[in-house]
């Protein structure tokens, strides 16, 4: 990599120092680097205002890397929009450079580029993972919104490598009708655990 990737730009909806609220990290701190542009389309979405790249400024890696580090966290967790529609060496090598924990949520749906700690691969019906991506994953984080969406849930859990964790979250806009479903199935399938949107519950990004 050349020494100017400190200068490579990156598509920002929003960036921000919070607690993880979900899966294997919920409730530790984290820097979120929200990146835009989308090629999923999920009707669920609640950051719909992330799928437009072009609407969102392009921030340097130099100044998201300035920001993270005015806090005492070393996690940076790089989300979306579909973080996977961009080369993410320089954003990666950078904040590992700088003694950060580089996690990503995804739903995979291109190639992984960079170096990550931390793997949440989300697959979404709406758009597919590539099947390559599968055997990466660290936690496989399986958005509940169907009851048919327990059977997407094992289809995907054939693939990953078997330390992946593996969980069940209810879609927010449908928890009171949902969460029931996903307990009975945890109950009835216990390789798979709940995670919650705990951040919600909270009222905190
Ligand atoms: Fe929204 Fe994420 Fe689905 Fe894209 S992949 S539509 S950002 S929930």
């Amino acid at each position: 990599m050349t020494t100017n990737y400190l200068d490579i730009e990156y598509p920002v909806m929003e960036h921000f120092y919070t607690l993880q609220g979900e899966g294997h990290f919920t409730g530790q701190a984290a820097y979120f680097i929200r990146l835009a542009g989308c090629d999923v389309g999920c009707v669920w979405c609640d950051v719909k205002e992330s799928w437009d790249a072009n609407i969102h400024p392009k921030l340097k890696v130099s100044d998201l890397l300035k920001a993270a580090s005015a806090h005492p966290c070393k996690i940076v967790v790089i989300t979306g929009g579909e973080p996977t529609l961009h080369q993410l060496d320089a954003l990666t090598t950078a904040f590992q450079e700088a003694g950060f924990r580089t996690h990503l949520e995804t739903a995979a749906t291109n190639p992984i580029s960079g170096k990550w700690d931390w793997i949440t691969l989300s697959p979404k019906k709406f758009k597919a993972p590539l099947h390559e991506n599968l055997s990466l994953a660290h936690e496989l984080k399986v958005i509940i919104f169907h009851k048919s969406d327990f059977e997407w849930a094992e289809k995907h859990a054939k693939y990953v490598s078997p330390s992946c964790l593996l969980y069940l979250q209810p879609e927010w806009g449908k928890i009171d009708a949902i969460t029931p479903l996903v307990i009975d199935y945890i109950k009835d399938f216990p390789q798979w655990q709940l995670s919650l949107q705990t951040h919600k519950y909270i009222h905190i990004p």
